[in-house]
């Protein structure tokens, strides 16, 4: 494996290596990786000669009240993982390297971006999108591979794939989980023990919330409040939203005009934020 720091140096390493290796398959990261970051790259090694990740704790999806400063940042742990994962070139740039200028042109994240996240996190997707798009152009891959658990965030970066005719192909890969159901993130790491052993509330909220849709119901709002009854079993558990939504536009769902669904959720356990969701009516879970 290849890592290099600067836009000059990855660009050098890509027109070496990808001269005759294609496709080139991209997963973007924020690092402290765990096996849902290398589930990515597996996915994406299954159909890329080529394989790069980048990791970028990109300051300007962080609100000023967020956690940015203590966000887990163990680098040399997450090279070796890389390495090991079958990543070819890492790309670990510094703020500096990819916003030179502070007021650029960015991304304006639209309509699908007004709600949950985007109204808890003021500018997030924008910043989000800004980036990622900078990041395409940088790598130039055939496809990216996004987790299913930052549902908001994938759907926004397919919507941007889509809406600006960008040339690459977008990959949604499921949700991987600790035994106990809570999924993996890098922001578990911040938790206290005791927050931890809370936080499994998410996912058997979601589940029964799936578990409803399973056995027939079609009401979201009866499949929130059943999840919501069990998100309140915790009550140091504090959600910001628990929702049954279209899982491509994020709109609420209707009960009168079934689609595709998702149930999302974000909380804050102690001083930390989660999100999670989980797909209903699909065999393969989420
Ligand atoms: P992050 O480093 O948190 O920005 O995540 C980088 C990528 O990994 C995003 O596409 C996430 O959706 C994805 N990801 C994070 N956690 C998981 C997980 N538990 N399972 C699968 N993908 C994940």
């Amino acid at each position: 494996m290849i890592r290099v720091s600067t836009v000059a140096d990855l660009r050098g390493s890509l027109a070496e290596a990808s001269a005759d290796r294609t496709p080139l398959g991209f997963v973007p990261t924020m690092g402290a990786l765990h096996r849902g970051h290398l589930s990515l790259v597996e996915r994406a090694r299954r159909r890329a000669d080529l394989v790069v990740m980048s990791i970028f704790v990109n300051p300007r999806q962080f609100g000023p009240n967020e956690d940015f400063a203590r966000y887990p940042r163990p680098i040399e742990q997450d090279e070796q993982m890389a390495a090991d994962s079958g990543v070819d070139v890492l790309f670990t740039p510094r703020a500096s390297e990819i916003f030179p200028v502070t007021q650029g042109v960015t991304i304006s994240s639209g309509d699908a971006a007004r709600r949950w996240e985007g109204e808890v996190r003021p500018g997030h997707f924008d910043g989000m999108l800004t980036v990622v798009a900078k990041l395409f152009n940088l790598v130039r891959p055939d496809f990216a591979v996004f987790g299913q658990k930052d549902l908001q965030q994938a759907a926004l970066v397919a919507a941007m794939v889509r809406d600006l005719n960008m040339p690459l192909g977008i990959v949604i890969a499921p949700t991987v989980r600790e035994s106990d159901g809570l999924a993996m993130s890098s922001r578990n790491r911040l938790l206290a023990p005791a927050d931890r052993e809370k936080a499994r509330v998410l996912s058997r909220a979601l589940s029964a919330a799936r578990s409803l849709f399973s056995d027939g119901e079609r009401d979201p709002r009866a499949i929130e409040s059943a999840g919501r009854a069990v998100l309140a079993g915790e009550p140091a558990v504090l959600p910001d939203y628990f929702a049954v939504v279209d899982r491509t536009t994020l709109e609420p769902a209707m009960r009168d005009s079934p689609g595709d669904w998702a149930v999302i959720t974000a909380a804050r356990v102690g001083a930390t934020r989660l999100i999670d969701n989980m797909l209903l009516g699909d065999s393969d879970g989420d």
